[in-house]
């Protein structure tokens, strides 16, 4: 039976001023790769998509959204008719707490800037989660699978798709990825490297197997 993707994508960019703002260099590659193997497989694919350079696969919808707030309102307002989120967004974790409207000038001495977290998508995705599967990913640096496990159980996810950011050929903007796969029940699969695409086909397949447990 086909079911209902969203899939989140890219970065958020959380302005500053009219001309900077704070993002990461996330390309919504991962994203676009799951979205492309959740349509391969016959399912429907709605897709949240940061500001990247990348085209994005032509979803059944694809919804352009530049901060954290905009991709959560998409996300939360289409949540109801989707049978699995996958949030492989790079959400900003941290924003500017004041806007100012006309460009910081430049001055000598240390500027400073105080940050405000941003809405945690997932966390709030779970009050209503009900049978929907929610699949998170963890970007990390150190502490990988120790990291990934409290954010699969904080965010209340199914699976958690962590990877180490900090080695070659897999993260940000790179087309090949090392993923381990957390599953709720415990359960801990290391992958090896292989293509963005062949990990998110991986991914979709077990998700879907799992739909309805
Ligand atoms: O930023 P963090 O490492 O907590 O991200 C883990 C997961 O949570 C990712 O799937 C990311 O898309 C999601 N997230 C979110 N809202 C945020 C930050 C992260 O939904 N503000």
């Amino acid at each position: 039976m086909p079911l209902k993707f969203l899939i989140t994508a890219g970065p958020t960019r959380e302005p500053l001023d009219p001309v900077r703002f704070i993002s990461n260099p996330s390309t919504g590659r991962m994203g676009f790769a799951l979205a492309e193997a959740a349509m391969a497989a016959g399912h429907t694919v709605r897709l949240v998509v940061g500001p990247t350079c990348l085209e994005p696969p032509a979803a059944s919808e694809v919804v352009r959204v530049t901060t954290a707030d905009q991709m959560r309102e998409a996300v939360l307002s289409r949540l109801a008719d989707s049978d699995v989120l996958m949030m492989a967004a790079a959400v900003a974790d941290y924003r500017p707490k004041a806007f100012s409207a006309k460009k910081i000038k430049k001055a000598s001495g240390l500027l400073e800037l105080a940050l405000e977290p941003t809405p945690d998508i997932l966390l709030e995705c779970a009050l209503t989660k009900e049978h929907r599967v929610h699949v998170g990913f963890a970007a990390e640096t150190h502490d990988l699978l120790q990291n990934a496990r409290a954010k699969l159980e904080a965010k209340n996810l199914d699976l958690i798709v962590a990877n180490d950011v900090s080695q070659d050929g897999a993260g940000f903007g790179a087309v090949t990825n090392r993923a381990t796969l957390l599953w709720r029940d415990g359960r801990i699969e290391a992958l090896p490297l292989m293509s963005k695409r062949e990990l998110a086909e991986q991914i979709v397949s077990a998700v879907v197997g799992r739909h309805g447990d």
